[in-house]
């Protein structure tokens, strides 16, 4: 009783006789006009009382005048109303009374003709129950509407009880309508949760389409949790029972769909904010959520009402916790994951409308009835946007990576382009130094015998062909294996560079010059006989002047010179072979001295 006077809210000694009761005078224009001021209520709080004992309560006084249109807040017990209907006119009239929300599981409603000495009981009007089959209702509305019929003239009063099977919100304070008002108020509301529904469906085949499309598991979540969001609302607004599941309709497929959007929206969110990569403290929580949720499901499904009450009061004040998350994300740089808190506000903000309007503290309207379903429709409206933002954000980045990945391998290209030409250059230069090597003589850098005899068979091909002239020159220094013996080899190899080099300056580019072996160098000079002898005989005279300082000593040393002139000789060797013979002559004829082959 205290509870009621609390919840319903006026003072103990406001006490009203019903016969004070001021009827509702049917009209025929009732336009959903709340019943308040006219009504009085009493609560049972031991949910024992029968008619009868209402009659009596009633008789004691003990039902209080209705004065607002809140709700009772969570009552155990059943509510019970009264009030009286008057038609003044002259016609036959009905009137339909609505009960405002969809969460009232049991309305019984009695009827006495007022001053009916011949009834002076309350008799059955009507007993509505929202498990039973849809066509049973005697009004087809998707909520509980009891339909009055008044004569002319005629006062009825009218009884309800309210029940739940445990707690629940009762909304005491009905809406009174005319039956064509309703009809076209219920019109009006179908379209409107059609067109959510609708507008639900097409986001949730887009999306599935998108996961399709990209092979992103978060689409497919999001389609999922729109379809859940779907089954709810339609299930909440009244329509499952009225459309779908006709005849087999329980209340708590209300708890059951509500159970499966928490849980699919919070797989979802989880999924589209990473939270367990990077929120992980947040992940912990988001995901016990989940897991209440599916219990949730289980307790919805097993009707343990208790249970579900205590979880879904538990959930919905850890909901914002999903804002946190995106909020979170959005400062580590996620653009979307601010988008995405915003969407998940507008539910909350939704969530809150109907707690506030459950527990009584605002008044029960079109607006804060249909917050909820509209806030969620914004949410899944706004996250598809963030999801788009998301895909978007996704593709920049891949794109940008590939671009990199080019940028990348054009370097790496080039790098490997530019290694490879310096190696070959290193190469190139490493086969020339060694080609060189093979065809120059260490020791006097002029060229080896390997290398004039090449350069001197060229020589003599030409010439043949020209009838070009040339000149061998064969050079053998004197005595020379006694400059060993004497100064030691060192200064030996001493006098043989300096020889080479002395030859080297002395005679002109196109002159072949190579070291034959020991102390034997040879000299090919294009040109004619004489120039050669003279080239000979002034070489000869130059090594003569030469002098190699060792310690305290000068060395000096000679030269003799075999020279052959070409004579169409088939090779270089046998033209080699008279310079020798040449040469021998000279050594024989005393050394340091030219003589020409016969
Ligand atoms: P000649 O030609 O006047 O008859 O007397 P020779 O002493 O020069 O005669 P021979 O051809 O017998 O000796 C050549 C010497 O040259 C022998 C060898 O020790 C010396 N010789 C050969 N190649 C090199 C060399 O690369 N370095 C030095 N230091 N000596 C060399
Ligand atoms: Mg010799
Ligand atoms: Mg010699």
């Amino acid at each position: 009783m205290l509870l009621a006077s609390v919840a319903i809210g006026e003072a103990a000694q406001d006490v009203l006789v019903p016969d004070e009761l001021r009827p509702w005078q049917v009209s025929g224009q009732e336009n959903g006009e709340r019943l308040v001021g006219q009504v009085l209520v009493w609560h049972d709080e031991m949910a024992t009382a029968e008619l009868a004992d209402a009659e009596r309560a009633l008789a004691r006084y003990r039902f209080e005048p209705l004065r607002h249109t809140r709700s009772s807040g969570l009552l155990s017990g059943h509510l019970w109303t009264y009030m009286r209907l008057e038609n003044p006119s002259t016609q036959r009239r009905e009137v339909q009374l609505e009960y405002v929300d969809h969460q009232l599981v049991n309305l019984d409603a009695y009827e006495r003709r007022l001053h009916d000495d011949a009834q002076t009981r309350f008799q059955p009007l009507a007993s509505l129950a929202m498990d039973a089959p849809f066509y049973e209702r005697l009004v087809p509305h998707h909520r509980l509407v009891v339909p009055v019929v008044l004569e002319p003239g005629e006062t009825r009063e009218l009884l309800m009880q309210m029940r739940f099977p445990e707690k629940g919100f009762f909304f005491p304070s009905l809406r009174i309508w005319s039956p064509d008002n309703l009809r076209q108020a219920q019109l009006a509301e179908l379209m409107l949760v059609a067109f959510l529904a609708g507008g639900l469906l097409l986001m949730a085949l887009v999306s599935v389409t998108v996961g399709v499309a990209t092979g992103e598991r978060l689409f497919f979540a999001y389609s999922l949790y729109a379809l859940t969001k779907i089954a709810l609302w339609w299930t909440m607004a009244g329509f499952t029972h009225q459309f779908v599941l006709s005849e087999n309709y329980h209340w708590s497929y209300i708890s059951i769909t509500g159970a499966l959007v928490i849980a699919t929206g919070l797989w979802f969110a989880r999924h589209f904010l990473q939270s367990n990569r990077y929120t992980p403290k947040l992940d912990y929580l988001l995901q016990s959520m989940m897991w209440l949720a599916v219990v949730l499901v289980v307790a919805a499904m097993f009707q343990l009402q208790a249970m579900a009450v205590i979880l879904i009061t538990l959930l919905l004040f850890m909901y914002p916790l999903v804002c946190l998350g995106g909020v979170l994300r959005w400062l580590q740089g996620v653009k979307e994951a601010g988008v995405f808190a915003l969407a998940w506000a507008f539910l909350v903000a939704g969530l809150v409308a109907q707690a506030l309007r459950d527990l009584g503290y605002v008044e029960h309207n079109f607006v804060n009835y249909y917050w909820p379903a509209v806030g969620s429709y914004t949410e899944m409206v706004v996250i598809l946007i963030a999801m788009g933002m998301s895909l978007n954000r996704l593709r920049t980045e891949k794109d940008a990576a590939e671009q990199r990945y080019l940028i990348q391998l054009e370097n790496t290209k080039t790098e490997l382009e530019a290694l490879v030409l310096e190696r070959t250059r290193e190469l190139e230069k490493a086969k020339a130094a060694a080609e060189q090597e093979a065809l120059t003589d260490v020791l006097t850098g002029a060229d080896n015998r390997r290398s004039f005899f090449r350069k001197a068979s060229q020589l003599l091909e030409r010439s043949r062909h020209r009838s070009a002239s040339f000149s061998i020159l064969v050079f053998d220094l004197d005595h020379f294996k006694v400059i060993n013996d004497t100064h030691g080899h060192k200064v030996g190899d001493q006098a043989l560079r300096l020889f080479a080099k002395t030859v080297q300056i002395e005679i002109r580019d196109t002159d072949i010059f190579g070291r034959l072996g020991g102390e034997e160098f040879a000299l090919l000079l294009p040109g004619s006989n004489d120039a050669a002898m003279q080239t000979a005989e002034r070489l000869r005279q130059v090594v003569e002047r030469l002098r190699v300082i060792a310690g305290e000593a000068e060395i000096r040393f000679t030269t003799s010179v075999g020279v052959a002139h070409y004579r169409g000789e088939r090779n270089i060797e046998d033209l080699i072979y008279k310079a020798d013979v040449a040469l021998y002559d000279a050594k024989e004829a005393g050394r340091n001295c030219v003589h020409l082959a016969d």
